[in-house]
C-alpha cells in the first residue's frame, strides 16, 4: 500500500494487471528518457497506458493530478518539457533526476517526485504546488488527444503495447 494513498477509495485502484504492467517502468523510467528520440514517433509506444495512481478521492470528490490511465509518452514529454516542475537535483550527487511518478494531494498542495538517479540514490522531492502541475501534465494529454484519435482510427482493436515490449524493442 503505497503511502500517500490514503485517500484513495479502492473502486479507483487499478487492477493487479495494470499494476504489474506499469512496474517496469518504474524501474526502467531512465533508460526510456534516455531513449525517448527512438521511441516517441511510434504511436503504439507513445500510447502505452500507465496506472500511475495519481487519482485521489477527498470525501467522496474525485480530484486527480492526472486520471489513470496516462500515456507513457505524455508523461514523458511532460517531465522533459517542464524541467522548472518535474526535473530536480539528486541530493547524493548533485545530478538532475527525471522522475517517475508524481504523488501528491490537493489538500496540502504538496508533491512527491519520486524517482532514481544513476548513482543509486532513491527517493523523491518534495515540492509545493499541486495543482499547477496537474494543469501541465492535463495540458500535455489533451495536445496528444488528436494523435491518439488518429492512431485508434487507423488501429481498431490494438492491444495496447507494454513497458516489456517497448524496452525490447530498444535493445
Ligand atoms: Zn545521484
Amino acid at each position: 500500500m503505497d503511502k500517500n494513498n490514503f485517500f484513495k477509495k479502492d473502486a479507483l485502484r487499478p487492477t493487479e494487471e495494470q499494476r504489474l504492467l506499469t512496474q517496469p517502468f518504474y524501474a526502467q523510467a531512465n533508460e526510456l528518457y534516455t531513449r525517448f528520440n527512438d521511441w516517441k514517433d511510434i504511436d503504439r509506444f507513445y500510447f502505452i497506458p500507465l496506472y500511475l495512481e495519481m487519482t485521489y478521492c477527498i470525501a467522496g470528490l474525485v480530484s486527480e493530478l492526472a486520471p489513470d490511465p496516462v500515456w507513457l509518452g505524455s508523461f514523458v514529454q511532460c517531465t522533459i518539457n517542464h524541467p522548472e516542475l518535474f526535473q530536480y537535483k539528486c541530493p547524493k550527487c548533485g545530478k538532475t533526476v527525471l522522475p517517475y511518478r508524481y504523488v501528491g494531494t490537493p489538500m496540502s498542495g504538496r508533491v512527491d517526485l519520486e524517482g532514481k538517479c544513476e548513482c543509486g540514490w532513491e527517493g523523491y522531492e518534495m515540492v509545493s504546488g499541486w495543482f499547477i502541475r496537474g494543469e501541465a501534465l492535463r495540458e500535455q494529454i489533451a495536445a496528444d488527444k488528436f494523435r491518439h484519435g488518429k492512431y485508434k482510427l487507423l488501429h481498431p482493436g490494438a492491444k495496447a503495447a507494454t513497458i516489456d515490449e517497448l524496452l525490447a524493442e530498444l535493445i
